[in-house]
């Protein structure tokens, strides 16, 4: 029997969303049926809503979410009603060019649900990065519904789904930060925040909060950040070589995404450091550095898709990190909203109110 439930629905370009009746089958082999019972409002579900990802409407949104498994198909891989899952959206298909080589973090033919869910006219939905769980219940492949443990509680644990996997893994996974190392972050949303709090997890001797808004900068200290600079008034360039005997960072991860946040991240770093890109720049934008700098300065410039994650091994870990208070990830949650808030909560994200708005079912 399909089940009609609630969900959010983007259904044209730059229209507010609203909560429609939708669709979702019973899971087919390799599927899985979750009862959301958490799901984040992250910048992408906005981009969706935009039309700046594709032109797949109707979109449902919402894809950082926590729930349980309520039914599972044939070919689950061990997943059984009941489990409590953080939803992902890279499940490596372990077949592709680059899961054989061992780098599943970089899957091509990562795994989602084979059916569409729909609204009641039967007009299949576009799932947000293949999961659409602003809804009182989605289909997932399997393989995207990781089980970790069910003392965390939910709007905590769905935000490792995107924001804080991609903040920290850029940190940890892309950026490699090890102990004694010295690190700059470069915006302090959620993804900031979380990178701050990964690169202090990994042991940095040194983390560098960079923002223009002093409210972001003192919620940074929160994660661990040993210092911070606004940028508004001070080269931030200069201050991160004050603050690190004049030689800059050994990792600089640009949480912001633009020309400008991405040249700083670039000068900030110590000879043959590591600069990260996580912030999501828009398809317009182009930076200029001179070539003689890129050769002179050496090190990397890597990015970081999702973090660099494995789910299967990152999220377990993080909430365990979470439950035993190393991890804050409660401190991400500004607000606990209802699923007909999303399009509120989309105008105080733009306006920088929020780490976190997270829909609670
Ligand atoms: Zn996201
Ligand atoms: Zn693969």
């Amino acid at each position: 029997m399909p089940h009609e439930v609630r969900g959010v629905v983007a259904a044209k370009k730059g229209a507010p969303v609203e909560v429609q009746t939708i669709v979702v089958p019973d899971p087919g082999p390799g599927e899985a049926l979750v009862s959301v019972q958490a799901c984040g409002v992250c910048h992408t579900d906005l981009h969706y809503r935009e039309g700046a990802i594709s032109d797949d409407f109707p979109f449902l949104l919402g894809h950082e979410a926590a729930g349980t498994v309520e039914a599972v198909g044939a070919d689950a891989g061990g997943l059984v009603p009941g489990d409590y899952v953080v939803i992902a959206w890279r499940a490596p298909c372990g077949t592709c060019r680059s899961c054989l080589r061992g780098r599943p973090w970089y899957c091509f033919g990562s795994r989602n649900a084979a059916q569409p869910m729909t609204l009641l006219d039967g007009t299949p939905l576009s799932a947000a990065l293949g999961i659409g769980a602003f809804a009182e219940k989605t289909l997932v492949a399997a393989g995207q519904a990781v089980k970790v443990d069910p003392a965390a509680r939910p709007e905590a644990a769905g935000l490792i789904g995107c924001g804080v996997m991609a903040g920290y893994g850029a940190a940890v996974n892309t950026g490699n930060v090890g102990r004694g190392d010295t690190v700059a972050v470069i915006g302090c949303g959620g993804v900031g925040c979380a990178a701050i709090a990964g690169a202090s997890l990994a042991g940095a001797r040194r983390v560098i909060a960079v923002d223009v808004d002093d409210a972001k900068l003192d919620g940074a200290t929160r994660f661990g950040a040993t210092h911070t600079v606004n940028s508004r008034g001070t080269d931030p360039v200069e201050a991160v070589r004050g603050l690190t005997g004049g030689f800059g960072v050994d990792v600089a991860i640009d949480a912001v995404g633009v020309p400008e946040t991405y040249q700083q991240a670039f000068y900030m770093r110590d000879h043959a450091g590591v600069l990260v890109q996580v912030g999501v720049p828009d398809p317009a934008m182009a930076v200029e550095l001179p070539l003689i700098d890129l050769f002179s300065r050496g090190g990397a410039l890597k990015s970081s898709w999702y973090g660099d994650c494995l789910p299967t091994r990152d999220f377990p870990l993080l909430v365990d990190q979470y439950l035993s208070r190393r991890l804050d990830l409660g401190a991400f949650v500004t607000e606990k909203i209802a699923l007909d808030e999303v399009e509120e909560a989309f105008a105080r994200m733009q306006r920088g109110e929020v780490l976190r708005s997270v829909v609670v079912l």
